[in-house]
């Protein structure tokens, strides 16, 4: 499958249309930006790992009966993915408090919670993703009651089969974001990617920082710590 015309070009990938209507190849780039677009710099060898976790990562969803956009790793950086038109929300699921949550609630970071948390933030840039409730989704026509039923399902899911896959490597999932997209008969699938781009990921034992936050808080060995969550998840697989 060949790369035809860009036609979207990301902070972190780019996407380009092939001569199948229905499949685009994504590109994955070391450039890496935080606070909207605020901070900016390059992590070596992201590219590399984000398309090779992402897509280890989404073959094992697709097993356990989660929907995704994957199709095939065509290099590196390169893979095919089935075209969606995105539905624009982040969906963030945690199981512990950090980031965002810890700032707006007053909980110091790392706090266990009772349960997984889900929330929604409406995809814009210009607004910059503001928070947004199950309700104003509806309002909004950004999803149908019935998709968000199924995306909330789907995100559950993907944390029960990622927190099981992260503890048995030593690492503690602590959040992620998702994002969801439509084919064109509407079936709703997991899209985007899942990599250390867009979760946090703790070591278990020491609860060193092995994601994106060591970017965002410059707290230095970026590129050593992707390394080692690939090196991770790699150790005893197939
Ligand atoms: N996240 C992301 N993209 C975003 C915002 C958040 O991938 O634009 C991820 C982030 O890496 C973390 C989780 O979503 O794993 C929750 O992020 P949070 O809301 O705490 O925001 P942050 O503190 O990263 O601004």
């Amino acid at each position: 499958m060949q790369k035809l015309e860009m036609i979207y070009e990301g902070k972190a990938k780019r996407v380009y249309a092939t001569e199948d209507p229905k499949l685009l190849i994504v590109d994955y780039k070391d450039d890496a930006t935080a606070f909207n677009g605020e901070k900016r710099g390059t992590i070596v060898g992201k590219g590399v790992i984000n398309n090779q976790m992402s897509n280890r990562l989404m073959r094992r969803l697709e097993q356990a009966g989660v929907p995704t956009h994957f199709v095939e790793e065509l290099s590196e950086r390169e893979t095919l993915v089935r075209r969606v038109e995105i539905v624009p929300l982040e969906v963030i699921v945690r199981n512990r408090s950090a980031g965002s949550f810890s700032k707006r609630y007053g909980v110091e970071e790392g706090r266990v919670f009772d349960a997984p948390t889900i929330e929604f933030s409406y995809k814009n840039d210009a607004l910059g993703d503001p928070l947004i409730n199950s309700s104003h989704v509806i309002a909004l026509g950004l999803a149908a009651p019935e998709e968000l039923e199924l995306i909330r399902r789907y995100a559950f899911r993907v944390n029960e089969v990622l927190s099981a896959l992260w503890a048995s490597r030593g690492i503690t999932l602590v959040d992620f974001k998702l994002e969801f997209g439509r084919l064109a008969d509407g079936t709703i699938v997991l899209a985007d990617e899942i990599s250390p781009d867009t979760c946090r990921l703790w070591d278990s034992a020491t609860g060193k920082k092995l994601d994106k936050d060591r970017f965002r808080r410059d707290l230095g060995g970026v590129e050593d710590a992707y390394a080692e969550v690939m090196r991770r998840l790699c150790e005893h697989d197939e």
